[in-house]
C-alpha cells in the first residue's frame, strides 16, 4: 500500500502573533537581553554561556542597581531593599531571567514577583504560618533526609541554588542567613551523605529517592556521578529524580556545562542498564520563562533520553489564572516537559501575596484538565501543614470557605489525623479577616472545621 504525502500546513513557530490556542509554540529566539543596559553589548554566545550566567548573577540590590540602572526609578530599588528585610531568602537571580522581565512594569511581572521581594506588596504572615511548615525535619532521621512516604524519601544533597526564589518551602535551610532566619545547614559533605546512604540502604522498604536541596544545579559533575552510582548500586532503590530549578533559570548550563550534563547522562544511562529509573524534576512556573534555549536544552536532553517532569507552584499575579496555567502546560508539553505537579502555596514567611484561596486554585484546574492528554495534565496538590504529606487538594474532608479553613486526612502518612490547609487571610470577607485578628476566634473557626470534618459532613 501507498499513501500519499499528507500537505504540510505551517506550524507557527515562527510568527509573533500566532492564532489563539496556538500562542505555546512561539518560543522567544530574539537577544531579549540587550535591553539591559549592562548587558546591552553581549552577543549571543557570551550570554549564553553558563559560566557567564552563573558569574554575572545578581546577589544584592546595588549590584541590582549597577546592572539596571535607570532603567527603573531609585524608588523601586528602595522598595526591594524593605521588601528583603522581611523575606527569608537572601537574592539571588541570573542575568537570563533578569533580562526576561519586562521592566516596563516590574510591579506587573510575573517574574519579578517570584525573585524580587518589594515591600509595597507585601502583605502580613498567616497567624498559624510555622518556619518548617511541612514539618520535614520532624520526619528526618538523619540530618537531609525526610521519610514520611513508605516506599520514597527526600534527600537534600545540598543547600545552595542557582537562584533564590522568594516563595522557597525550605528557606528554613536553602540559602544564605537572612535578618529574618538563621538557617540550618546541609552543605554537601562526605560524612553527612555517608550517613544518609547507610540509612537508605539500611530500609528495604525504600524504593525510590527524591535527591534535592538546594538544587543539584550546583553539584560538580564528580558529585553527580558519586550521588548517582552510590544510588544506583543500592539493591532495593529502582528509581530516584534530581530535582533542578536549573533548566527554569540557567537553561544554558545543560548545553555548555558539558561536564555537568554528560555526568547527568551517565548516570540515566548506567540506570537504564540495570533497568532502573533515573529523571529530571524541574521547576518552571511561568510560560515566559521558556524560550528558544529552553527548547534547544530541551531537545539535548530529549536525544539523549532523559525523561523530564516538571513540578510549578501555583502562586498569585503569577500563574494563577487558567490562560496562563493553559499556556505554561501547553508550551511545558511542547518542549517535552511533562507538567507532573501544581503545588498550592505553602505557609512561608514574608509570601503571603503570592498565595491563593484553594478555591481559586481549584477554579484554575478545572480549566486545565481536558486541554491536552492526561499524563500531561498536572495534579494540583496541596501538601498539608504539619506534614500530613502530599493531597489531591480536591480531597478535602472540610473546606469552608467563608473562613478559609480546609481540613485533609493522610490514611497513608498519618492515620487518623486530621491536617490543615488556610486560604490568605486577605482573600476573605471583612468581617471574617477581622475574626483572624482574634486568638479567641481562630480557635474557634478551626475547631468548628475540625468537628465537621471529623463527622464527615465535609
Ligand atoms: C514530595 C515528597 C516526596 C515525593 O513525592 P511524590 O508524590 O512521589 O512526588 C517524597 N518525600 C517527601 C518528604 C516529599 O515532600
Ligand atoms: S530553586 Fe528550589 S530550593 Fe532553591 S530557592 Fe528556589 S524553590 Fe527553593
Amino acid at each position: 500500500m501507498e499513501l500519499a504525502e499528507p500537505e504540510v500546513v505551517d506550524d507557527c513557530r515562527w510568527l509573533e502573533k500566532p492564532p489563539a490556542g496556538l500562542e505555546h509554540r512561539t518560543l522567544r529566539r530574539d537577544e531579549f537581553w540587550r535591553g539591559i543596559p549592562a548587558y546591552e553589548k553581549i552577543d549571543a554566545e557570551a550570554f549564553h554561556s553558563h559560566v557567564f550566567q552563573t558569574r554575572s548573577s545578581i546577589t544584592s540590590v546595588d549590584r541590582l542597581a549597577r546592572v539596571l540602572g535607570n532603567r527603573v526609578p531609585e524608588a523601586f530599588y528602595e522598595d526591594v531593599r524593605k521588601g528583603l528585610r522581611r523575606s527569608p531568602m537572601s537574592i539571588r537571580i541570573s542575568p537570563y531571567i533578569l533580562s526576561l522581565i519586562d521592566w516596563d512594569d516590574p510591579y506587573g511581572d510575573p517574574l519579578r514577583t517570584q525573585f524580587l521581594p518589594v515591600a509595597s506588596q507585601q502583605l502580613p504572615d498567616h497567624p498559624e504560618l510555622y518556619l518548617d511548615a511541612l514539618n520535614e525535619q520532624g520526619d528526618a532521621p538523619v540530618p537531609g533526609l525526610t521519610h514520611r512516604y513508605p516506599d520514597r524519601a527526600l534527600f537534600l544533597a545540598l543547600d545552595t541554588c542557582p537562584v533564590y526564589c522568594r516563595f522557597c518551602t525550605r528557606s528554613y535551610a536553602v540559602g544564605l542567613d537572612t535578618e529574618e532566619v538563621e538557617k540550618v545547614h546541609l552543605g554537601v559533605s562526605r560524612e553527612r551523605w555517608e550517613r544518609v546512604f547507610a540509612y537508605i540502604a539500611s530500609r528495604p522498604e525504600l524504593e525510590d529517592i527524591v535527591v534535592s536541596g538546594g538544587d543539584v544545579y550546583n553539584l560538580k559533575a564528580e558529585q553527580m556521578w558519586l550521588l548517582g552510582e552510590t544510588l544506583l548500586k543500592i539493591n532495593q532503590i529502582r528509581r530516584f529524580r534530581f530535582a533542578t530549578k536549573g533548566p527554569a533559570v540557567i537553561p544554558q548550563k545543560l548545553l555548555t556545562d558539558r561536564a555537568w550534563t554528560d555526568a547527568l547522562t551517565g548516570v540515566v544511562e548506567m540506570g537504564r542498564r540495570m533497568h532502573k529509573e533515573v529523571v529530571l524534576h524541574t521547576h518552571f512556573n511561568h510560560p515566559a520563562e521558556i524560550t528558544g534555549v529552553t527548547q534547544d536544552a530541551m531537545d539535548l536532553l530529549m536525544e539523549r533520553g532523559i525523561t523530564v517532569r516538571n513540578q510549578a507552584v501555583l502562586q498569585r499575579g503569577v500563574n494563577d489564572d487558567a490562560a496562563t496555567m493553559n499556556l505554561l502546560v501547553k508550551r511545558l508539553s511542547y518542549v517535552n516537559v511533562q507538567p507532573y505537579y501544581v503545588f498550592f502555596h505553602d505557609l512561608v514567611q514574608g509570601v503571603e501575596d503570592l498565595r491563593t484561596s484553594l478555591e481559586a486554585g481549584l477554579q484554575v484546574e478545572k480549566r486545565v484538565r481536558g486541554t491536552t492528554a492526561g499524563f500531561n495534565t498536572p495534579t494540583f496538590i496541596v501538601d498539608t501543614l504539619g506534614g500530613g504529606g502530599k493531597r489531591d487538594a480536591h480531597s478535602y474532608e472540610y473546606y469552608n470557605r467563608e473562613t478559609g479553613v480546609a481540613v485533609y486526612t493522610s490514611p497513608v502518612v498519618r492515620p487518623g489525623a486530621y491536617f490543615f490547609y488556610f486560604d490568605p487571610i486577605d482573600c476573605l470577607d471583612g468581617e471574617v479577616r477581622s475574626r483572624w485578628a482574634d486568638a479567641v476566634w481562630r480557635r474557634q473557626m478551626m475547631e468548628e472545621a475540625l468537628a465537621v470534618a471529623k463527622q464527615g459532613m465535609g
